[in-house]
């Protein structure tokens, strides 16, 4: 029998009204704002209306180093939910929205796969409730409002050779990285290097992931520096008094987005940082209303448990007061084969020995979990067709000597049916006791936090800091933004800053080369090696297989 797609997988599935898909919760259709039958926003507020209830477990789905087709977090953490709802106990997934730059590059949505798909999947995956649209318009209001006001006298003296917010678009699109613009004389502005970042690169799409509420939102948007005037001081959105119109520009952004999974769990889609160059999780909002509502409470940090669950950790749980209570690491046979030295192009064919070598990743990131972040962990083996017998016992062989909690996952093949022992594996570890703790102390210096990201959760001898970026980071410490946390910006494919380093490599420094505030979202970026805030597209980019017919039906989605 072929093997179905994604979107042949979600059209076969009658979906039901999203009104009664969140009834179960408590949740009444005139809390809904709807848009459609099938995809609804609640309101932000009901948070406010729900403090006294007490929360759900939260638990955290995260990966090993991943391939660059992903390893299946999103897929397993709608599999988990919708085997939660089949023991029958209250589940919601708080996921991100995916970003068009990778639904038409190499990765495709991320909205799940096989059974185990969070629906409609072709709106989320393209544009869903216009989140995106409204973050880059924000956006670049503000980078208008900044070239606006030099053109009119710049009375806030802003330096246009350092300003240090770019303009976004939610593509992948290598040839506006850097750019020359305000060309052609005096009418048409005033010339200077400029660049684009993708959407969810923006610190506007981290302030409105890490906001508490509309309030907070519109405070935190005044807070963002633009960059630095004459003297050398910041400059603010709220010098360019632009945070009542970027708030009001978000004032649907603001408000997670209701839809169900194929087995009709409630989920909420809210929010779609990147992981490797922003902090890659989904709204605090989001998080915070799916564990008042459920008693299981999913959510995801993207790539490998390097970058998203630290940032989850140091970033989203220290900004946002959350501790999670159990987390699930995805593992997959083709991702320890490329860790175990098997080139991307080879990973099909059985081998076992690649696997056992491999085994180097997946140790070193249950190691963080457990020691670094100090939470219990069970690997969840996510099932793909071509994976063999021998592959298999080799991994859950592996990780019992190891004393470490192993479960095989077949969601993508059967959806919750194929996650009902590692529901039940998570509810046992949630219920025990754990060590959460952070990777740094806010008040560890920049350089201290540094080096500790990197040599307790990368496995490297620490960081080298460019001279450039060595400047900027007296700049920071000087400002007074040393106490605030650190977003790394690194490759998802290796614990170093050079992709081509599988496994768990050692003795690597990571090379700092720019260091910049985020104020108002509340961290601090470091660009390390040759990560780019502006991913390209490949040769073959999945939008040439994308097609739409005269009746509406889309193809090519995965
Ligand atoms: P992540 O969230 O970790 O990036 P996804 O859940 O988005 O990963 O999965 C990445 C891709 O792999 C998707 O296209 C998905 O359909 C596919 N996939 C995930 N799990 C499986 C599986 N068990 N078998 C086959 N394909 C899978
Ligand atoms: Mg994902």
């Amino acid at each position: 029998m072929a093997i179905l797609s994604d979107i042949e997988i979600a059209n076969q599935v009658e979906m039901k009204p999203i009104k009664d898909v969140v009834a179960p919760l408590g949740i009444t259709e005139d809390q809904l704002t709807l848009y459609g039958n099938y995809k609804a926003k609640i309101s932000a507020h009901e948070l406010e209306n729900l403090k006294d209830k007490e929360d759900g477990k939260l638990i955290l789905v995260t990966a090993i180093t991943p391939t660059p087709a992903g390893e299946g977090k999103t897929t397993t953490s709608v599999g988990l939910a919708d085997a939660f709802t089949k023991l029958n106990k209250k589940a919601m997934i708080a996921l991100r929205e995916p970003s068009l730059g990778p639904v038409f590059g190499v990765k495709g949505g991320a909205a799940g796969g096989g059974h185990a798909q969070v629906v409609p999947m072709e709106d989320i995956n393209l544009h869903f409730t216009g989140d995106f649209h409204a973050i880059g318009a924000a956006n670049n209001l503000l980078a208008a409002l900044i070239d606006n006001h030099i053109h009119h006298g710049n009375a806030l003296q802003i330096d246009s050779r350092n300003i240090t917010w770019k303009r976004v678009v939610d593509m992948n699109d290598r040839q506006l990285r850097h750019i020359v613009n305000g060309l052609q004389g005096r009418v048409n502005g005033v010339p200077r290097e400029d660049g684009y970042d993708i959407t969810v690169a923006s610190e506007i799409m981290a302030v409105l992931c890490l906001a508490n509420d509309p309030d907070d939102l519109k405070v935190k948007l005044g807070e963002m520096i633009i960059g630095y005037n004459f003297s050398g001081d910041p400059v603010t959105a709220k010098d360019l008094k632009a945070e009542g119109a970027l708030a009001a520009l978000l004032k649907d952004a603001i408000h997670p987005n209701l839809v169900q999974t194929l087995e009709h769990t409630p989920a909420i889609i809210h929010g779609g940082p990147f992981a490797n160059i922003a902090h890659g999780c989904n709204s605090v909002i989001a998080t915070k209303l799916a564990l008042k509502y459920a008693d299981y409470a999913i959510t995801e940090a993207g790539f490998g448990a390097d970058l998203g669950a630290e940032k989850f950790i140091d970033i989203k749980c220290r900004l946002g007061n959350l501790k999670p209570d159990a987390v699930v690491l995805v593992a997959t046979i083709r991702a320890l084969k490329m860790h175990g030295g098997v080139p991307k192009k080879e990973l099909e064919p059985e081998n076992v020995e690649a696997v056992v070598a491999g085994l180097t990743n997946l140790d070193k990131h249950i190691a963080n979990i457990q020691d670094v972040y100090g939470m219990p962990v069970v690997v969840a083996i996510n099932k793909f067709p071509l994976d063999t017998d021998a592959e298999l016992k080799a991994v859950e062989e592996a990780c019992k000597e190891r004393g470490v909690e192993v479960v095989l996952s077949d969601v993508w093949a059967n959806g919750g049916a194929g996650g009902v022992e590692l529901a039940e594996k998570v509810i046992e570890l949630a219920d025990k006791p754990n060590n959460f703790q952070f990777v740094y102390d806010e008040e560890d210096s920049i350089e201290e936090k540094l080096n500790k990201i990197v040599q307790k959760v990368y496995g490297g001898k620490g960081v080298e800091i460019v001279p450039a970026a060595r400047k900027q980071l007296k700049k920071l410490e000087e400002l007074g933004y040393g106490n605030l946390p650190i977003c790394m910006a690194k490759t998802q494919y290796s614990f170093s800053d050079d992709q081509t380093k599988v496994g768990a490599p050692k003795d690597f420094t990571v090379t700092i080369r720019n260091l910049k505030v985020s104020k108002g979202a509340g961290f601090i970026v470091a660009l390390t090696g040759a990560v780019m805030t502006m991913p390209g597209l490949p040769k073959s980019p999945a939008s040439e297989r994308i097609d739409i017919d005269s009746d509406g039906n889309i193809t090519g989605l995965f």
